[in-house]
């Protein structure tokens, strides 16, 4: 062979490489791969054999990028690449699919218990590579699977159906795979459709923040409010989050209505503060799909700055789950970074779950807010009584505010005091009230700031 001849056939072979394969990974890229599928099938339908298509997708592989950077997101795609290789026979076709996303074709393992199996192999080979990487991080993937012909004749149907078991492998807690079943499609659907209800419900402004009190204890006076989502029905009547629970069961049901409650209430501060009202802080409630989003802190920060609200007004809360959360890197991540916003940190329904002593000192908690249930029997139960009396001295030896949760009367009130917790929020000082109604009730019961109070005590003395 001619030097010139060598030469063109090594171009010819990098080209050929570079629009079949994936330059990161060495594995078939996305149109490759379909174009093998589509010769696949054929072959297949003629001699009467059966083909299984898996789709695999990392979970919360946007994460890892987000806090372990890109090349390390890098290193884990070709670690996986590598070890789903090995667990292939020569006549499987393997493809990065998409992003964090492999497609694979078995023609020699198509029974259900075997497709099972090299599942199982899959998920437990995708699951290795990360906390090798990063030992904190635990990750998982998930699959959807279609077969040919019980699940569709063409790679359109059939991709769309493993998609459809993707996602479902995903919505039941992912890092599990699913075979495709008629039934999902119509489940999809049905899904589609209640969220386009949800999405007009807020667009509409039927979904609107009410405002309910939060009183300093030693003057019963409001220094803010906690922002909660109320559902206004035509004929006027006001549905509470738990009328549409399943809603924010729903992790992007549950990041709409973050957003659209974050639009709301930030308008509202702002507004309050173009008609002079005095500040006022508002506590909003965030989920864990927001948090994990990783995208939260720089969401805040742009509609704070858009509107021109001071971050020292707005509290997030959060709830004890969210700090058991596996991905912890990224959730401290998120903390951090909404703590160098200005904004404050409470911990919801303190006491309910099972954060430690250790969480409250390792994440940057400015408050806790005491759970209801340990306030409701506060002045008949010692052992509640004990509990509330221990939360508040382990929170005050840490620098860490208190807030009791539904306080309903005057004997609870008294022993709080005495306790020494600093706010409360109950029936008893009010429920949740339109803006409008709060403003007016802040502008009558505002709580000085302490330097004044300090001024007025003297004074009265
Ligand atoms: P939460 O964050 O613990 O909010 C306090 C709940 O206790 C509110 O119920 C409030 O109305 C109720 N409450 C306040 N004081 C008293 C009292 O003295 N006695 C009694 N029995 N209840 C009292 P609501 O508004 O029905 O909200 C229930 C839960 O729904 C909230 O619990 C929160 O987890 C969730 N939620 C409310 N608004 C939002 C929101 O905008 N976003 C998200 N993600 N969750 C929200
Ligand atoms: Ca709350
Ligand atoms: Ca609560």
């Amino acid at each position: 062979m001619s030097k010139d001849s060598a030469a063109r056939r090594a171009i010819a072979n990098r080209l050929w490489e570079a629009t079949h394969n994936d330059a990161l990974t060495g594995l078939c890229n996305r149109q490759h791969f379909q174009d093998l599928f589509r010769k696949a099938l054929t072959q297949a339908h003629y001699a009467g054999r059966r083909l299984a298509f898996l789709l695999m997708d990392l979970d919360n592989f946007k994460d890892v990028n987000s806090t372990l950077g890109h090349q390390a997101g890098d290193a884990i795609l070709i670690e996986t690449a590598e070890n789903i290789r090995t667990l292939l026979s020569a006549n499987d076709t393997i493809s990065r699919f998409g992003g964090d996303e492999f497609a694979l074709l078995l023609s020699d393992h198509t029974r259900e218990d075997e497709i099972k199996l090299v599942a199982d192999q899959l998920l437990s080979v995708a699951a290795a590579s990360v906390p090798r990487l990063s030992p904190k991080l635990r990750s998982s993937a998930s699959l959807g699977v279609s077969l040919f012909p019980d699940h569709g004749s063409d790679v359109g149907e059939l991709i769309q159906n493993a998609e459809l078991a993707l996602y479902r492998a995903k919505a039941g807690g992912r890092g599990r795979a699913e075979v495709f079943k008629p039934q999902m499609r119509a489940a999809v659907t049905e899904r589609l459709n209640q969220m386009s209800t949800f999405r007009a419900l807020l667009e509409t402004g039927s979904i609107t923040p009410y405002y309910q009190p939060q009183v300093r204890l030693t003057d019963r006076r409001s220094h803010g409010f906690e922002a909660l989502a109320r559902w206004i029905l035509p004929n006027g009547d006001v549905l509470l989050p738990g009328d549409f629970r399943a809603a924010l069961e729903d992790p992007d049901a549950a990041i709409l209505l973050g957003e659209h409650m974050l639009r709301c209430v930030t308008d509202d501060l702002r507004r309050w503060r173009e008609t002079g009202m005095p500040a006022c802080k508002v506590s909003i409630n965030a989920t864990a799909p927001e948090l994990k989003r990783g995208d939260y802190p720089e969401k805040i920060a742009s509609v704070l700055s858009r509107k021109g609200v001071p971050p020292r007004l707005l509290t997030i809360e959060i709830t004890e789950t969210v700090l058991l959360d596996e991905d912890v890197l990224q959730l401290e991540k998120t903390l951090r970074d909404l703590k160098d916003l200005g904004v404050s940190i409470a911990l919801d329904d303190f006491g309910t779950g099972f954060a430690t002593l250790t969480h409250l000192r390792s994440h940057p908690i400015d408050q806790i807010k005491i759970d209801r249930s340990f306030i409701s029997e506060l002045t008949s139960n010692d052992d509640d009584n004990a509990i509330v009396r221990a939360m508040l001295s382990l929170a005050r030896s840490l620098g860490i505010e208190t807030v009791a949760e539904g306080l309903e009367n005057e004997a609870q009130l008294r022993c709080l005091q005495m306790l020494g917790c600093e706010y409360a929020q109950g029936f008893y000082f009010g429920r949740a009230i339109p803006a409008d109604e709060a403003e007016a009730y802040f502008r009558a019961h505002r709580a000085y700031r302490k330097a004044n109070l300090a001024h007025f005590r003297i004074g009265a003395a």
